[in-house]
């Protein structure tokens, strides 16, 4: 379910036309629906309100302050994953009690500000983490919470860049060590084993990893108890897959099924950390047609967004559907099926105008004649797009806006040329 709408030939944003949008901010632009965004944030709250869950938005999947605070004011948490990440959720008028923090790599002073605004947690990836963390909580006099990362060797359940639970990825604790590094830290004065994370990796379209890496975390989050760990925390992470090309994804439903009898068993507080799934379908990227060519007897839409806008088609071979924004001819809203003919279009590569061959939104994708000037819209961009745009080839990074009902409002300028220079030192001329 989403707020983008084909209105007669016409895609609308919630009560606006999205062509409206791109004649007055420009193009490449991310629109943004507050409804969609909400009630996919609702979802979740619903699925799982019995367990009465801490509910951490993942801050690296679209980190705009505008999109955090409007989270924030709806009873959501952070998931940060840097000093950065943390230092946006606070902006965005968090407090640390509702913060936890993730990631192999957490450099000391990024720990000691994220103790100062005592968060609620650090999620552990290694040993020597856990004893830095124990150190430098000393060093400042606090204690750290904690709750290990573990990695439950799972079975391959995506793309290989996002998979964060198969045998031998950087992430999290062994499964067959963890209990000896929980040993190791038992009465720590400075350090305080609160809970278990696992964040299985994205997006998942089963709920079968959830049910599979609780069966394991169960056995675990015992033997810690045992030891005298005062486990409260059952965090499953993020990973709720979305529809990029049909309505493939599960409603949180149905992974809450799974999730909570594992809660209940655990006897944890649960905390969960959705990103994809929250602004996912939230967002769109739009853009404008420069040229049109053919090459060797392919036939190319050059459009104004490249691969320093959106990054993973090319990076994860994801697809994104794309369609005209004002549809001509016989086909006034996007496909449902690309498995069969689509009457009235022919396969296309759309690509940016960046230099790598790389370069590229979409490949052999069926899509009507365009031309010079027609606005495209590419869905599903709510996450992981401006998140991980660039300045690559000294593109300037797009315009953010974000529509309620009728009202838009930019949430981010376009960047200028000055923009792009601006962190370089003593370059005045
Ligand atoms: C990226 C990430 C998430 C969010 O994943 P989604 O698939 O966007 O829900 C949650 N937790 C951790 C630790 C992550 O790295």
């Amino acid at each position: 379910m989403d707020h983008f709408e084909y209105r007669g030939r016409e895609l609308f944003c919630e009560d606006i036309p999205v062509r409206e949008l791109a004649e007055k901010y420009g193009t490449p632009l991310f629109v943004y629906s507050s409804a969609t965004l909400l009630h996919h944030l609702k979802q979740i709250q619903t699925a799982f309100a019995s367990a009465n869950p801490v509910i951490c938005y993942s801050v690296k999947t679209n980190g705009n302050i505008h999109i955090a605070k409007l989270m924030a004011d709806h009873g959501s948490g952070f998931d940060v994953t840097s000093g950065g990440e943390l230092y946006r959720a606070l902006k965005a008028g968090a407090t640390g009690d509702k913060i936890v923090f993730a990631g192999v790599g957490k450099t000391d002073p990024e720990i000691k500000y994220a103790l100062e605004q005592d968060i609620l947690f650090f999620n552990v990836e290694s040993e020597e983490e856990l004893h830095n963390l124990g150190a430098v909580a000393k060093s400042v006099g606090k204690v750290a919470r904690a709750t290990l990362r573990v990695n439950p060797d799972l079975p391959p359940k995506t793309h290989a860049k996002t998979d964060t639970s198969v045998k031998g990825v950087k992430f999290g604790l062994d499964i067959d060590t963890v209990v000896e590094v929980a040993r190791g830290v038992v009465g720590h004065p400075n350090l305080q084993v609160v809970g278990l994370h696992m964040h299985l990796g994205s997006p998942i379209l089963s709920a079968d990893p959830y049910r599979q890496g609780i069966e394991k975390g169960l056995k675990l989050i015992e033997a810690f108890r045992q030891m005298g760990h005062p486990i409260k925390y059952l965090n499953m992470g993020g990973g709720f897959g979305i529809h990029y090309r049909k309505q493939e994804a599960l409603p949180a439903g149905a992974f809450a099924e799974v999730i909570l009898p594992g809660v209940k068993a655990a006897n944890c507080q649960l905390v969960l950390e959705p990103g994809r799934f929250v602004v996912g379908n939230a967002g769109i990227l739009v853009s404008r047609v420069v040229f049109t060519k053919e090459s060797g007897g392919k036939h190319y839409i050059i459009q104004d967004a490249a691969m320093n806008d959106l990054i993973r088609p090319t990076l994860y071979d994801s697809f994104h559907r794309i369609w005209p924004v004002q549809p001509a001819g016989n086909l006034p809203a996007p496909p449902t099926d690309y498995e069969v003919e689509i009457p009235d279009t022919f396969k296309q590569n759309v690509v940016g105008p960046v230099c790598e061959s790389g370069d590229y939104l979409a490949k052999d994708r069926a899509l009507p004649v365009m031309k010079r000037g027609d606005l495209l819209a590419t869905f599903s961009a709510g996450a992981y797009g401006m998140a991980m745009s660039s300045n690559y080839n000294a593109r300037c990074r797009a315009a953010e806006v974000l529509v309620t009902g009728g009202t838009a409002r930019l949430i981010r300028r376009r960047e200028t040329y000055e923009d792009l220079v601006a962190a370089e030192v003593d370059c005045k001329d």
